[in-house]
Order: C-alpha cells, then structure tokens, then sequence
C-alpha cells in the first residue's frame, strides 16, 4: 500500500514539526547564498524570526524574475564540487533558470517520486516507457531515475519518433508510459492508423503532466487508450516533475509534503487564503541541499483539498492546475510568453503595429499561427520579397520561442483594433 507509510501517513502534527524543522534548515541554506543573503538584507529579513511554520508568510516571494537575477549560479547553497546535475527550465532560452542537484537531492527525488508512482500502483514488475523529453527538461530524468528506484524496467524512449515508440510498446510489453496529454492524444491515433487496436497493447496506466490539461481530456484519453490516467505536476524550480502526483483514487494529487511547503495566495494581494479557496500555488523546498527556494510564486492555479484521501495518506491534495495567473502559454509543451514574441516582431521595420497569436491543436498537436499587420507602405511589395521577410520572420521568432511558428501577413487596419488592454492570444485549444 505505501512504500513509506512512516512518511506517507504521518499525523498532521508530525508532519508540521518535520516542516518547520526542514524549514529552518533552508532559510539557513538560502542565506547562506549570493542572492538571498542580499534579497534578504535588502527586504531587512532576520531568519531567526521565524519560530513557527505559520511565520512562513512574513517572508518575501521568490519569483522567476529572481531566478534569472541570480543567473549562474547565485542560489547554491553548496560548493560547486557538491553539485552532481543541473537541469533547466525548457521555455526560455538564453538566460535560463538553471536548477542544481547534489547527489542526496537527486536521491530525494528519486525518492519521491518511487512513492508517487507505487501509490498508483506501479511496481518493480511494471515495464516504464518514458515518453518524455531527455536533457536539460526535467521530465525525462525525474522519473526515470524514480521508475528505477522501484525497479521498474526503464525505457527512455523519449520524446517523439511515434513508429518506434508503437515497437517499444509491443515489443516489450510496456505496462506504463509517461507522456504529455498532447502527444497522447497524437500517438493513440497514430497506433490506430497502424491498425493496432490500443486495447490490445500491455498498458495499464499513463501518468500525464508538463502541461494543463481538463478532466475532459483525461477521460477521453482513458477511453481512447484503455487504460488510467493519473495527473503528474510539478515545474523545475522544485526538481521538476514529482511534487504532487494522483494516488490510485484518482481525486486530486498528493503533494510530497515533507519536501515542500504549499500555500495558496491571492495572486493580486500575495495574502494567504484558506484551504479550499482557489489561487496562486506558492512553494517552498525543503528539502534540496544544492538550491534551497524560498516561497517560489508558481503562477499555477488551484486549490488545496483540505479532506483526507480515502488511501490514507496524510499529505494535502492540490486540484488539478485551473491555468496560470501570468500570461505565458505552453505550445507543445514549451512555455512561450507573449513578450517575446513581440519583442521579436515590433524590432522588424516592415511589421506594423497589430498582430495576434492564435494556438490551435490540431490531431493532438498544437500549432503556432501568428498574424501580423504589415507596415502599410510595403504590403504592395513584391511576392518573392514578401517570401523571404516571411522566412526571416519565422527564424527570427523560432531562435526566440524555440518551436516554429506560421506566420501569415495581413493587409494593414485588417486586425481588430484593441480598446484598452490588447487580447493578443486566442487560445482555441480545448483542454
Ligand atoms: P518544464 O521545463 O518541465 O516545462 P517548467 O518548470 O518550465 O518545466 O514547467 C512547469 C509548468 O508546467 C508548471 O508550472 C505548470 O504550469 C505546467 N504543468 C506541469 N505539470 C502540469 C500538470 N500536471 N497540469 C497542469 N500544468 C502542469
Ligand atoms: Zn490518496
């Protein structure tokens, strides 16, 4: 039932203790380091104040902006030989946040997310299909490392290449894969245009996350796949995936609590709300040698689920993710902000001043169409010159958002013209 039922069904007292104690430690680390040895003394944060856990929310918010500021490295805790990974977040490029590992946080980890996946039932005689990317993005190592610290057989199929992936799964009795909903949906089809019936493969479970998806979405894919579905979070900053998982019921994901602190908070007000009530999802680790994060602002909505799981698990659920409370969008699983799309578009002289980004999915793909208003003087310009500052446009904005958009010129004033705040994205994915 558990595969550390001292851990997993401790008293919620016990539970508070092990976090304030984890708690005190990290704010120790944190200061400790660059960055927050500064961002502390700047915001005049004495550590030593905080007595209990409740104390937590007197100290400041930590935010991807911070990340970036302290950009190598100003956030290790630990000397550089102690450091034994580093990972990064996959949307942004250039000056990414880079997240550090020792050996004991990469067995942490490991750790944690073993349970999460026995608590759905996988075992050491389950074969493990890892469809997730490999590399600097979390999601492929993160569980890899956890499927084979439960023994499970590891196949690190990776992202993609849809006709091997098909062998894999047949050839080695796949039991369980990890994958993005949105390549799920994709693969499934690409199974049954193969003429294989998904019904007939060996699979039982899929565990799916790195991307918000609806309830809809889950069963749908249940359906498609015949087989469970079991909602993954979790976001770099915080190792990546394995910070709440669904247990077998299926009801809402068990946060790792004696890793990491959640708060849910307003996210206009940063004030705290009640168990129950939605926000902004707020975490602390607690429990990482290499990089201790202080109330990191995860931009995730959802909402505490204050009732005991019926697997007896004493760590708080979270709901499945609503959406986020910034702006960016994730196309294909890469996180995209709006900003540096315009950024790239309104540095080229023959773009004029309107333009728009539409998502759609398409067979369980989704597609970047952006549309933009052309400077009038050029929109008579010749074809072949067109072509060209069109292809421009495409690899000047793929260097920036990593995934390809298509971008379609527009006669200028065509555009609906904005009053007041612009919608510049129209999402028309339905998840
Ligand atoms: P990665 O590099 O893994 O994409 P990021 O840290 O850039 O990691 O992305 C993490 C974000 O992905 C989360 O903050 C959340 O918005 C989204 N995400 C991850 N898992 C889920 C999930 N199960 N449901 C909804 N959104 C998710
Ligand atoms: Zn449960």
């Amino acid at each position: 039932m558990y595969l550390d039922e001292k851990i997993e069904t401790m008293s919620r007292n016990e539970l508070n203790t092990l976090q304030f104690d984890r708690l005190k430690k990290a704010l120790n680390a944190a200061s400790q380091t660059r960055y927050y040895n500064k961002f502390f003394s700047d915001k005049k944060i004495d550590v030593s104040k905080i007595k209990t856990l409740e104390h937590i929310k007197d100290l400041p918010f930590t935010t991807k902006h911070d990340l970036r500021l302290s950009y190598p490295d100003g956030m290790v805790a630990v000397p550089a030989s102690d450091i034994v990974r580093i990972h990064a977040s996959s949307g942004t490029t250039g000056k990414s946040t880079v997240i550090y590992y020792t050996q004991k946080d990469i067995d942490h980890w490991a750790n944690q997310i073993a349970r999460a996946m026995y608590a759905t039932g996988t075992r050491k005689e389950d074969v493990f299909q890892n469809m997730m990317g490999y590399g600097l993005f979390t999601g492929g190592l993160g569980l890899h490392y956890g499927a084979e610290k439960l023994g499970c057989t590891v196949i690190p199929s990776a992202t993609g290449n849809s006709l091997r992936q098909i062998q894999l799964l047949q050839d080695f009795n796949t039991t369980v894969i990890h994958i993005t909903p949105s390549y799920a949906l994709h693969l499934v089809e690409v199974i049954k245009e193969n003429g294989i019936n998904p019904h007939d493969l060996s699979l039982k479970k899929a565990y799916f996350g790195a991307e918000p998806y609806s309830q809809a979405t889950t069963e749908k894919l249940e359906n498609l796949w015949g087989i469970d579905a079991y909602n993954s979070y979790g976001l770099s900053e915080m190792n990546g995936p394995g910070v709440a998982m669904d247990c077998i019921h299926k009801k809402g994901m068990h946060v790792v609590e004696d890793s990491y602190i959640v708060e849910i908070i307003n996210p206009n007000t940063g004030e705290q709300l009640p168990d129950g009530e939605e926000g902004e999802l707020v975490i602390t680790h607690i429990n990482r040698e290499a990089m201790p994060i202080i109330r990191y602002r995860t931009r995730d909505l959802t909402r505490i689920i204050p009732e005991p799981c019926e697997c007896g698990r004493t760590h708080r659920r979270i709901e499945r993710i609503k959406g986020r409370s910034d702006d960016m969008i994730i196309v294909g699983g890469v996180n995209v902000f709006p900003s540096q799309i315009e950024s790239v578009l309104m540095n080229i002289p023959e773009i004029g001043n309107n333009y728009v980004i539409i998502i759609d999915r398409e067979n369980g793909l989704d597609r970047m169409h952006i549309q933009v208003e052309l400077y009038s003087k050029l929109f008579q310009g010749d074809i072949k010159a067109l072509k060209r500052l069109n292809k421009d446009i495409v690899e000047k904005l793929r260097a920036i958002i990593v995934i390809n958009p298509r971008v379609e010129f527009m006669e200028p004033g065509s555009l609906p013209a904005s009053e007041g705040k612009a919608k510049r994205v129209i999402d028309n994915r339905i998840i």
